[in-house]
């Protein structure tokens, strides 16, 4: 479905991508591990177009998309639930669900607003709260809720366990499974937490200062001393 080959970004003089190439197939969750400063966001915003790739090529479905722009790229079917999570504060969860449905023409909403209720029984419950004033873990499953009220072929998800409590980080987890398997959702999963992406992944890359180091299943990965000795320790 997504393929990058040989992408290097750059941000002035500094390279965060060194040539990397990823591939991701229909229905597979796939993560993307590395430390701080890896490149790991680099790379999810460079498939979204911003940046766009200084060289190499980002193809979805055999289409060229490495020069497409931020707007066109929703409009492909990819949706990211971004780093930091980024919501409205001042709009209400339900608000903040309408946004996400402006790509799809809000065709669907009550249907979708359904399926994200669903999926995280927490949002409903806060339906008129403000975004701002939810806890980080609920600002989070409201980032993928409003992602997923977009109708994606393509989930990225940047970081969802980032400063969450880990009862939280273990229901958003076990929602990414529920999303791919019950709606069949493709998802591109880049985490810190290595131990909790190797688990749910069935494809995993080690991402090392701008470059793909390791790959394999993510089962394999885990069970890998040189991956556990380098981002499981403790874990
Ligand atoms: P983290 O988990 O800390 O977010 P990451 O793996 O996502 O790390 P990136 O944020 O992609 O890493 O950063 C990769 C490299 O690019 C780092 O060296 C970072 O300092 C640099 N970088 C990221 N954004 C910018 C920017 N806007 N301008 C200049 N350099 C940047």
């Amino acid at each position: 479905m997504l393929q990058l080959e040989d992408v290097h970004t750059r941000y002035g003089n500094i390279e965060a991508l060194k040539g990397v190439s990823v591939e991701v197939r229909q229905g597979e969750i796939v993560t993307i591990i590395g430390s701080n400063g890896a490149g790991k966001s680099t790379l999810l915003m460079t498939i979204c177009g911003s940046p766009q790739a200084a060289a190499g090529r980002i193809l979805l479905n055999g289409e060229d998309i490495t020069r497409t722009a931020p707007y066109d790229i929703v409009h492909l079917g990819i949706s990211q639930a971004p780093e930091g999570r980024r919501i409205f504060a001042r709009m209400s969860v339900l608000e903040n669900l309408q946004m996400g449905s402006v790509p799809s023409g809000g065709r669907h909403f009550e249907e979708d607003v359904q399926k994200v209720f669903t999926l995280f029984p927490r949002l409903k419950e806060r339906i008129n709260q403000r975004g701002g004033t939810l806890s980080g873990g609920e600002q989070q499953m409201l980032c993928i809720g409003r992602a997923l009220m977009a109708r994606p072929r393509l989930l990225l998800l940047d970081e969802p366990s980032l400063g969450i409590a880990p009862i939280l980080v273990r229901q958003i987890f076990n929602a990414i499974v529920e999303i791919n398997k019950e709606q069949g959702l493709t998802i591109l999963l880049v985490e810190q937490n290595a131990f909790q992406a190797l688990k749910i992944a069935h494809r995993a890359y080690v991402l090392s200062t701008g470059r793909v180091v390791m790959e394999g299943a993510g089962r394999e990965l885990l069970a890998n001393p040189e991956v556990r000795a380098a981002y499981l320790e403790g874990g």
